[in-house]
């Protein structure tokens, strides 16, 4: 599965929402509107994914089809409302058929120009997703913008969440999947910040030492913002924070056993904040955990 979204925010063409993500079109009228020599493809693939003989239909604009053209069955597309505002993310299309072919017709018929030509079809599924939230996910810089183009997120962007699928599912879940409950030491009686948490991070700290290589393989990949928070030494410090940031230890085995093989994937890369905060529970919190608190506000 590979993730796509779209930027669709930018000239309102949101109002084109209630058409077609929120309003289900009849396959009947999608495939009258296709052209002759595919109509018949078109039909049988949709009325086999939709035997209801309704689904929700996105067409994206000429500009973007180098991008669009890699979409493929059971691959997943967000819409993205607006980057600005709102910042929402309210829908995403588990696409079940894209014909890769121009359907000028029906991007007339649907939303009354030819210049959403490249059409793919789903079931629209709401999610609870913001802007803001997916950018610091998927590990984009803050001030990235999309400008209302199709993008492909890379598949080393969504590692810590077992890949595009993973991540989907905590979408879809509207809650982090797969992750401990949170630990009973939260409650601060039971926190025993002087020794375990001493003793952990220490240990961790001279694993990390003891493997420069893999310190500077996780800053590489994953930058110098904090991938808990965002925060940036250097927005904030200027010259002395340049291309600082801690390393944090995420496989619980290896808690008790640094000597475990470990690859970038078991790195996070965090500020000072959030690293002291990972580390206040034993064992220490899960990123995804923390992010969740984070988010709570
Ligand atoms: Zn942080
Ligand atoms: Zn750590």
């Amino acid at each position: 599965m590979q993730l796509f979204f779209h930027d669709v925010g930018l000239k309102g063409a949101t109002a084109d929402f209630p058409k077609t993500i929120y309003s289900d079109i009849a396959i009947s009228d999608i495939v009258a509107q296709c052209p002759i020599e595919l109509r018949a493809s078109i039909s049988e693939s949709l009325l086999n994914e939709f035997p209801d003989g309704w689904c929700n239909v996105w067409g994206v604009p000429l500009g973007a089809k180098s991008v669009i053209n890699q979409l493929t069955y059971n691959d997943v597309m967000l819409l993205i409302k607006s980057t600005g505002g709102l910042e929402e993310i309210p829908v995403l299309c588990h696409v079940k058929l894209f014909p890769k072919e121009q359907l000028l017709e029906l991007s007339k018929f649907l939303w009354g120009s030819t210049h959403f030509p490249y059409i793919f079809f789903f079931k629209t599924q709401d999610i609870d997703l913001n802007w803001t939230q997916f950018k610091s996910d998927v590990d984009y810089l803050p001030k990235f913008r999309p400008s209302g183009n199709v993008y492909r997120v890379k598949s080393e962007r969504l590692l810590r969440f077992g890949g595009a699928s993973g991540y989907v599912k905590t979408l879809i879940k509207k809650e982090p999947i797969s992750l401990p409950p949170l630990p009973l030491s939260l409650k601060e009686s039971e926190i025993d910040e002087e020794y375990n948490e001493g003793s952990r991070e220490t240990r961790e700290a001279t694993f990390f030492k003891r493997n420069r290589k893999l310190v500077l393989d996780a800053k590489k990949t994953y930058g110098y913002n904090c991938q808990i928070c965002d925060f940036n030494f250097e927005e904030t410090y200027g010259e002395l924070g340049f291309e600082f940031i801690e390393c944090h230890h995420i496989n619980p085995l290896s808690e008790r056993d640094f000597d475990l093989p470990t690859t970038i994937e078991d790195v996070l890369v965090v500020c000072s904040n959030c690293h002291k905060m990972l580390h206040k529970t034993r064992p220490a919190l899960h990123p995804l955990q923390l992010k969740s608190l984070l988010f709570k506000k």
